[in-house]
């Protein structure tokens, strides 16, 4: 009962919605198509324990003591680097590291929104996001998702009735969870509004370089004129989730507040890691690295594709994503994919999703599910399908 105690803004009614997102399942047929996990025979094991070595000979045991919030500058250089030929205009000093792109939203959250401030996400959004946004209490306005993404027509109606709208988060590439991808001509817009409505907005990008079929888009970022976009990224997917490596991108005015709520969370970037990671990009090519995810993953993805449209039943809604980590399915308006997972999928058939309400601001959408395709075999992908198809098709026709 200490609960009384906690601050208002700890909600203790609502489940957390990370915390039980991914049920317990521990059958030995089980196959989990819940969380966005790499595949881990792609992980460059041998390359990174080598790199680890390195980082620790250079720099023996200064290597463990305290270092500078910003992270080892060779890695800042890097990035800066590898921004500017994606068009953005940085260099080292414009890079801050993060705890993973989760931090990233936390300390973006913490810097712009307070109770009440308004925000506009799309409907859905990433549900690590919401989950870091909610604790700041902000005012959601939802703008929803097309074909080829965030509706714009809709969100600028919203921003002329709601002009204190500060925020905007989105996830342009292969976004989570439903795996559409904002066409050029949207990204442009969106840096019109932001600079016409006066808002900042929130690029966030993990799954960018993930593109495993059809060509690269600019980022929203690389039509920055007036520093409004915050560009958001992490090595989790494209290399490790472990090292809790992100990264993001942002004009001088904004990286030094972000700077300075950094060190108040947690003082730097872990630098064992940051220098791992800075040590394995020295003698290591990351693009040829992602250039075999790919190749993987161009096959799950594919895999997927087919298995979705043979199982599921025939007037699902499933997306087409041309890269990242994740299917959207929508599917009849009366089915509750949260009742279906706990009560058919789990125990009946062992088989994990996300269902489609935690990636709503109110959790009121249930009739979707997120499905990953890079965790899984080739071969739990046509086994999951097909469990999953057993699942949905006698509650459509029920
Ligand atoms: N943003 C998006 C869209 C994600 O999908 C994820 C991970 N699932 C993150 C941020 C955070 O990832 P990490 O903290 O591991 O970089």
């Amino acid at each position: 009962m200490l609960s009384k105690l906690f601050a208002k803004r700890i909600k203790t009614q609502n489940p957390s919605r990370l915390q039980g997102l991914f049920p317990e399942s521990n059958f030995s047929d089980n196959i989990s198509f819940g969380g966005g996990c790499p595949d881990e025979s792609l992980f460059p094991s041998q390359a990174l324990q080598a790199a680890y070595q390195k980082a620790v000979d250079q720099e023996q045991a200064h290597s463990f003591q305290y270092h500078d919030v910003k992270g080892p500058g060779t890695l800042r250089d890097y990035l800066a680097s590898r921004a500017r030929q994606q068009g953005i205009k940085a260099n080292a000093d414009d890079i801050l590291l993060t705890a993973g792109g989760q931090q990233g939203l936390d300390l973006v959250a913490k810097l712009f929104l307070g109770a009440g401030d308004e925000m506009a996400v799309e409907a859905p959004s990433y549900v690590g996001a919401l989950s870091a946004f909610d604790n700041y209490e902000p005012v959601y306005h939802e703008i929803p998702l097309e074909d080829d993404g965030v509706n714009l027509d809709y969100f600028e109606e919203v921003l002329k009735e709601h002009p204190a709208i500060k925020l905007f988060y989105t996830v342009p590439d292969f976004h989570n969870p439903t795996g559409i991808t904002i066409s050029l001509a949207k990204r442009q817009r969106l840096v019109d509004l932001a600079n016409r409505y006066d808002f900042v907005i929130l690029e966030d990008t993990p799954y960018r370089d993930l593109r495993y079929h059809g060509e690269s888009l600019p980022s929203i970022k690389s039509f920055d004129t007036e520093g409004r976009v915050i560009f958001l990224s992490s090595f989790s997917k494209i290399l490790s989730p472990a090292f809790r490596l992100g990264w993001l991108v942002a004009s001088p005015e904004i990286k030094e507040q972000l700077v300075n709520l950094k060190l108040s969370a947690d003082l730097e970037v872990p630098y064992l890691a940051a220098g791992t990671v800075a040590a394995y990009l020295a003698d290591n090519d990351l693009d040829q690295h992602i250039d075999q995810l790919k190749q993987v993953y161009r096959v799950k993805l594919d895999a997927m594709a087919k298995a979705l449209k043979t199982y599921l039943p025939a007037d699902a809604k499933i997306s087409q994503p041309e890269g990242g980590f994740f299917f959207w399915v929508e599917l009849d308006d009366e089915i509750d994919t949260r009742q279906l997972l706990l009560n058919e999928a789990v125990p009946k058939e062992h088989l994990i999703y996300v269902p489609s309400a935690s990636f709503y601001p109110n959790w009121d959408k249930n009739n979707g599910l997120r499905v990953n395709f890079t965790g899984s075999s080739l071969s739990q992908i046509d086994e999951g399908a097909e469990r999953l198809g057993r699942i949905l098709s006698p509650a459509q026709t029920a």
